[in-house]
């Protein structure tokens, strides 16, 4: 069996890796089996974006939510009847924990009845065989590869399989789910579910997707990385109508979308990770009016306060836009410091929008190309990450934003002096010669000392020898 472990060592950042740490020995202490599963793995193997991290257990997640939570760790959302908790853990780690159930249909379509079950059972309820894969993280078998529907072999072949001829009938969200994750990954649909997928248009099951299902998709697609792809595919399969008949006669703002995703490499080539769900749902929705905008978003399952909170986003980029080009972030360094305490979506949302804003921009720019690779630098000088080595980085953006360090050496210079680290000083080669001199009469001793002790042995041995022989002889 191929050992996994390799993945979560290489590609889970250290916040993630902490947070799994966690929960498995929470698992271990309450006696759960866990694993890491669904999108988590698949995006893991394929080398995709870890946003989130899936654990299932076999047994009811709602303790270790609560024992998560005294440890510092967020619920953001607990369904109790399906026994699957939505958590921010520290370090902003998005994750969730489900327990292993199994769905039975008494016919297909109509509302399953739930059992919970093993994590096999629970792998062979799922969507898509590329979602029904799970790693052990159990003592015994961590980083092994649960992969009861071989989900592998269609992640390889590039293919979305659904795992039952029934798959679109029992939930027909999952036709908006098969082509966001095909257009997602590149992949097309397997032949067979290809099938099952017109049949199930044929038979407007679309139709049927509860306006719930279809804003946890909508949900979903502001998260991707590229919606636009989505949006296309959804586009041509007549399925955007679903989402909201608004947004399939305007069109999703992809001009919008593009620009948003433009701003956001940008971010990403500075350093910052911004959470783009709120600009990027605006930016979806961009050619609908504010009122059409709240009424199709109602429509979706949005609670009020969500709601709200988005339709004031506008709002206060804007009110951030005029601090930055008035007088208290003048200096790079008051507009870097600014700018660090703001969240980093509104300053994507901003720069996306950046038609009104080339104030902000003009400040921005030099902020951004300020940035450093300073933590690179002081980590290659030995210094170890902790409080101290993040107080040196904010210490020297600060100095490059004021103009100076700007060269390598001067920056090198500068790391040395606040951390303390010195340089190792020339002349210490030049003492170290004397020591492997040293080391030579050392060895030339030692040489003497055994050369001698050798001649001793070899004198001894004559002398033994000259002694049997005499014995023996006598014996004769
Ligand atoms: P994303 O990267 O968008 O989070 P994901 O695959 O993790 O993708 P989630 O919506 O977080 O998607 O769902 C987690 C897992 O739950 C999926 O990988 C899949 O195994 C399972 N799942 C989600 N929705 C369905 C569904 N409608 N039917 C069956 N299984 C589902
Ligand atoms: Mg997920």
């Amino acid at each position: 069996m191929p050992d996994y472990m390799f993945l979560l060592e290489s590609r889970l950042s250290p916040e993630q890796r902490a947070a799994m740490l966690r929960v498995q020995e929470l698992a271990a202490v309450l006696g759960f089996n866990v694993y890491l599963t669904g999108g988590t793995v698949r995006d893991l193997i394929t080398g995709a974006n870890l946003r989130d991290l899936d654990f299932t257990v076999e047994g009811n997640p709602s303790k270790m939510a609560r024992e998560l939570e005294k440890g510092g760790a967020k619920v953001l959302s607990e369904d109790e009847k399906l026994r699957h908790v939505e958590l921010l853990f520290a370090g902003d780690v998005e994750g969730s924990i489900s327990a292993a159930r199994d769905e039975h249909y008494v016919r297909p379509g109509t509302r399953p009845e739930i059992r919970w079950s093993t994590i096999m059972e629970d792998l062979r309820r799922r969507d898509f065989s590329l979602n029904a894969i799970a790693i052990s993280l159990n003592p015994a078998s961590r980083g092994l590869l649960l992969d009861p529907t071989n989900g592998l072999s269609d992640i390889e072949h590039g293919e979305v399989r659904a795992l039952s001829i029934h798959s679109f009938t029992n939930q027909p969200v999952r036709l908006l789910r098969a082509l966001r994750l095909a257009a997602r990954m590149g992949f097309k649909l397997e032949s067979r579910t290809q099938e099952w997928f017109n049949l199930a248009i044929e038979r407007e099951l679309q139709l049927t997707i509860t306006p719930e299902d279809a804003g946890e998709e909508v949900r979903s697609l502001s998260r991707e990385e590229r919606p636009q792809l989505i949006l296309k595919e959804w586009e041509e399969g007549d399925l955007l109508e679903l989402v909201h008949p608004i947004l399939a006669k305007k069109h999703p703002g992809y001009d919008a979308i593009n620009r948003l995703i433009k701003v956001r490499d940008d971010l990403y080539m500075a350093g910052f990770r911004p959470r783009l769900a709120t600009p990027m749902l605006l930016a979806i929705f961009s050619r609908l009016k504010d009122r059409e905008l709240s009424n199709t978003l109602s429509k979706l399952g949005y609670h009020s306060a969500e709601i709200e909170a988005i339709e004031k986003f506008p709002e206060k980029a804007l009110d951030i836009q005029k601090e930055l080009a008035g007088k208290k972030t003048k200096t790079p360094i008051d507009a870097y410091r600014y700018i660090e305490k703001i969240p980093m979506e509104y300053v994507a949302y901003l720069l996306g929008e950046s038609g009104n804003s080339a104030a902000f921009l003009h400040k921005w720019r030099p902020v951004r190309q300020a940035l450093p690779i300073v933590a690179t630098e002081l980590e290659a000088l030995g210094m170890p990450r902790g409080p101290k080595f993040d107080q040196i980085v904010q210490d020297v953006f600060a100095i490059q934003l004021n103009g100076r360090a700007k060269t390598p050496e001067e920056r090198v210079k500068i790391l040395r002096k606040l951390s303390g680290i010195k340089e190792p000083p020339k002349k210490k080669e030049k003492e170290k010669k004397p020591a492997k001199a040293e080391k030579h009469v050392e060895t030339a001793a030692e040489k003497k000392a055994a050369a001698a002790e050798k001649h001793a042995t070899h004198e001894r041995h004559k002398a033994g020898m000259k002694a049997a022989a005499a014995k023996h002889k006598g014996k004769k």
